[in-house]
Parts: structure tokens; C-alpha cells; sequence
């Protein structure tokens, strides 16, 4: 259900692109996702696919790029990307009580439209 939701979105998103761009057809789609937001790559093409028929989105490839966990250490005054989310702690001197900077974004980053030049 989560995402399914998402892939509605972003069809959503990239048609609106699309109608605004006078373009005829979505050719891709960079969807760019921090570890936190939990979303699972091939749920997200199969919904993806499944939203997108009938719309200018239909067979767009869909790009997924992970983005790693940041977090802010008071200690080290210093962000760090978090390798796992087993140990949310800094990386560097161990600390826990280091905060959140970023990991749960969700966002369409590029969309690849089919051009709509008249022939010459
Ligand atoms: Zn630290």
C-alpha cells in the first residue's frame, strides 16, 4: 500500500511535467529515496507500472537512487553518513544522541521527456 501510494504520486508528478512540457510521453523517471523511507525497489516499479498505464507515464523506466541516512553529531560538530541503520549512532566517536539531518526524503529528481518536435 505504501507504495502505492508513492507510485500514484509521482505518476502524478511526472504527467503534470509532461502536459506542461507539451510533451507527448514520460521516457524515464530519477526518483531519488533516503534509506529511511523504507521503500522497496521492486514493489515500487511494479506499482509504478501498474499506475502509470493509460497515463503519459506508461513504460517509463524508473530509476531508483538511494540516498544514505545523515545524521548530525553534537560531539564531533560534524553530519555523517550512517552505513546501517542497525546502529543509529555516530560513526565516528559512537555517540547516540546524534540527530537526524536526512534519510526520509522522497522526491522526484529528473524526469526524461520525449520531445515533441514537429518533422521537418
Ligand atoms: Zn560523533
Amino acid at each position: 500500500v505504501h507504495e502505492l501510494s508513492i507510485a500514484h504520486s509521482i505518476v502524478e508528478i511526472v504527467c503534470r511535467v509532461a502536459r506542461r512540457e507539451g510533451s507527448p510521453r514520460v521516457l524515464a523517471v530519477h526518483v531519488v529515496a533516503g534509506d529511511l523511507s523504507c521503500l522497496v525497489k521492486d514493489s515500487l516499479e511494479f506499482c509504478f507500472d501498474l499506475t502509470a498505464r493509460g497515463t503519459e507515464a506508461q513504460g517509463a523506466v524508473l530509476y531508483l537512487e538511494r540516498r544514505k541516512v545523515v545524521i548530525y553529531c553534537i560531539r564531533c560538530e560534524a553530519n555523517s553518513e550512517l552505513e546501517t541503520l542497525q546502529q543509529f549512532r555516530c560513526p565516528k566517536c559512537g555517540d547516540y544522541t546524534a540527530h537526524l539531518v536526512s534519510g526520509r526524503e522522497l522526491s522526484v529528481d529528473r524526469v526524461e521527456l520525449e520531445e515533441s518536435h514537429a518533422p521537418c
